[in-house]
């Protein structure tokens, strides 16, 4: 924790130009975006800006969205694991009763999981999947959990404490259970080798056979088949228990539905108001129908300021992607930035009919691509505490085609990260030159948000699949392969006078930064994310190191990118950008062909040549470079907090933001606020 405050107190000084307290107005007082740090994680803060000159009405439908994201958060907990509410609730008692020596190692241990776990939503870290190693002891644990009193259990009914002790502490700290939370490891069952809790006494073969049987042949706008239930075999049935008001997690979902209605009542717009009755809907339902026909209402709808995410949508957590995590976000346009994003998004088909990919791949019609840089409200479910910074919904291929898609890019959260991570010394270890600083220093700002623009708003909605060719055909590969397809669109076209010609780039070198980071991120430094001796799991980090290490290995006989060692240190050179356009351009014409077609045997062949294994040598090159800098692999973020005033006859009259709250803070008070599955 020492570390965390030497940070934060320096980058208070650092951002503070005004040392003259005693006069500073609110304005003026420097905005402090570290809150916390542990393990591998720094989390930070986020501003609002804009909010308070939104119209009463708009701030007070955000107040409402932003409850109706809050109250899903149990959700989530209990679909990455089945214990993960226990868990928490167990510890949160114990974090809030402990009376000890608060400076023991294992108290030191118990706190620095508890955080982790409140992070990662679960005991399973929210990027490598891996369960978390707990540093304090089993003995510590069941001591902590006796001396509580039992009310503050989450005791099952007849279940004795010293049951709840012997049925948690496997689950914490025997390594080989419940190992990891999405097993993407080939060979093996995934469903049975996945801790989490989509499935439930099924196999891998039986999921497959139960939606194969599902899909009608020929269908050209079929439902996200299996998106929003968890798949159970009883009694020798494989039935869905579908996540609904009055299904699986009843209790939380109707609170959603409670807030939405509010909402509903201060839509901005007649469209606003309709796909939020129509969400309303489909949870009172779980019809996959409507979660379609609102997905169609909610793209076509981009009239209002304020917007939202609320729903089951990534299938990431899912080693087949076919459930999706619970999300939420609540967001309002920026609209200076926008301009940035519109003009991309108008020219959306200029792009698409030029993508270096067989003509019979492109999309022959574009279809409405909103794009928008927005301002980020609250964060919730699996975006919180770690958050995208961009995202592209809905997901349906169909509907993408035939209505389109819309693209968010969160600039405060991305703003948030650049101005924490200012000055950490990072590009000085690991860029090969002064010149490759300078150029990321003076570009890689602009470069990096487009690259998200192009990577959110064409990237993934461009392209079509071949008729008869299923979302899912490429399995376990598929996330990998659609984040690859999406990169190498945006890195194509980062480096095309056409945006020049558009005027949001100026200076022609602007690419370069971002073809030098992402070429030094994939094929060295993500490496820090990494613990030794593992293999790369997550589907953007996977998809980031196939593109690196393939453009690489092809580029290899005209030296495109060069590994240079110095002083005992490895750096990355990239001799030619020219030819590294050109190597992109190829691999999006092979991974545009693979979606396509459904190549799984193709696809699959590139994931596991390119993008898993790399050299454990350079890995710990890297990881001792790295753990010099002191910096924290992930970032994630506290909510501000919002606060509705009313006058005396009870009617609203602000919304109020403050962003004092802590991180542990915070999460006791979501916990104690927003429980809903767990009580
Ligand atoms: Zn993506």
């Amino acid at each position: 924790m020492n570390k965390f405050l030497i940070s934060t107190v320096a980058m208070a000084i650092a951002m503070s130009s005004c040392t003259n307290q005693g006069t500073q107005t609110a304005e003026e007082t420097p905005f402090v975006y570290g809150v916390d740090k542990f393990a591998d994680i720094e989390v930070l803060r986020y501003r609002v800006p804009g909010f308070e000159d939104l119209s009463l009405k708009q701030k007070e439908l955000i107040y409402y969205l932003n409850e109706a994201a809050l109250v899903g958060r149990d959700i989530l907990w209990d679909q990455n694991c089945k214990y993960n509410l226990a868990i928490r609730k167990t510890l949160e008692g114990i974090y809030q009763n402990y009376s000890g020596d608060k400076n023991s190692a294992d108290y030191k241990g118990f706190e620095e999981y508890l955080k982790q776990v409140w992070f990662a939503n679960g005991i399973h870290h929210h990027y490598s999947m891996d369960k978390f190693t707990p540093h304090f002891s089993k003995e510590f644990f069941a001591e902590q959990v006796k001396a509580l009193p039992a009310e503050q259990l989450p005791l099952a009914e007849g279940q004795t404490v010293e049951q709840l002790i012997d049925e948690l502490s496997p689950v914490i700290f025997d390594p080989t259970v419940m190992a990891k939370r999405v097993n993407q490891a080939a060979g093996v069952d995934l469903i049975k080798t996945s801790a989490n809790n989509y499935y439930d006494g099924v196999s891998q073969k039986e999921v497959e056979a139960f939606y194969a049987k599902m899909k009608v042949p020929g269908d050209t706008t079929p439902i996200s088949y299996g998106l929003n239930s968890k798949l159970v075999k009883k009694d020798g049935k494989i039935y869905e228990d579908v996540y609904k008001v009055g299904g699986l997690y009843s209790p939380a979902i109707e609170k959603i539905v409670y807030w939405l209605e509010k909402a509903a009542g201060v839509a901005e717009t007649e469209g606003m108001k309709n796909y939020i009755d129509k969400l309303i809907e489909y949870y009172k339902t779980g019809d996959l129908k409507l979660f379609d026909e609102y997905s169609i209402m909610w793209v076509e709808e981009t009239g209002s300021s304020v917007d939202f995410v609320n729903g089951f949508i990534e299938s990431y957590g899912d080693p087949l992607g076919l459930k999706a995590s619970w999300e939420a976000m609540v967001n309002f346009r920026n609209p200076e930035a926008s301009h940035r994003t519109a003009v991309i998004s108008e020219n959306a088909q200029w792009f698409e009919d030029r993508s270096p990919v067989d003509p019979k791949y492109r999309k022959p019609e574009v279809k409405g691509i909103s794009a928008k840089v927005i301002t980020t409200a609250i964060l919730a479910g699996d975006c919180y505490p770690s958050t995208p910074i961009g995202i592209n919904l809905p997901n349906a291929n169909w509907i993408r085609a035939a209505h389109g898609s819309k693209s968010v890019t969160l600039e405060n959260i991305t703003d948030a990260y650049n101005k924490a991570a200012a000055g950490n010394g990072f590009n000085e270890e690991f860029a090969y030159s002064q010149e490759e600083i300078d150029l990321m220093n003076n570009y890689l700002e602009l470069a990096d948000n487009l690259h998200t623009d192009l990577h959110e708003c064409l990237g993934h909605g461009s392209g079509q699949l071949m008729p008869g060719v299923h979302d899912d055909a490429l399995k376990e590969h598929g996330s990998t392969l659609e984040e690859a397809r999406a990169d190498l669109f945006a890195l194509y076209y980062l480096a095309d006078p056409k945006l020049i010609e558009l005027g949001v780039v100026k200076n022609p070198d602007t690419y370069k930064a971002e073809y030098y980071k992402y070429v030094m991120n994939g094929l060295m430094t993500q490496l820090t994310r990494i613990e030794p001796g593992k293999d790369i799991e997550e589907a953007h980090m996977r998809n980031r190191h196939l593109i690196c290490q393939w453009a690489y290995e092809q580029g290899k006989a005209d030296n495109v990118i060069e590994y240079v060692k110095r002083d005992g240190k490895t750096y990355l050179k990239i001799n030619d950008y020219g030819k590294l356009r050109e190597l992109f351009g190829r691999l999006l014409g092979e991974i545009q062909r693979i979606k396509s077609e459904g190549d799984y045997a193709a696809g699959r062949d590139l994931v596991e040549k390119y993008a898993v294994k790399f050299d454990p040598e350079l890995h710990k090159e890297v990881l001792d470079r790295y753990a010099k800098l002191n910096i924290a692999p992930y970032k994630g973020f506290v909510n501000p907090v919002y606060t509705l005033v009313t006058d005396e006859a009870g009617n609203v009259t602000d919304v109020t933001v403050d962003y004092t709250e802590g991180y542990a803070e915070q999460m006791l008070r979501y916990s104690r606020d927003y429980a809903t599955l767990m009580k």
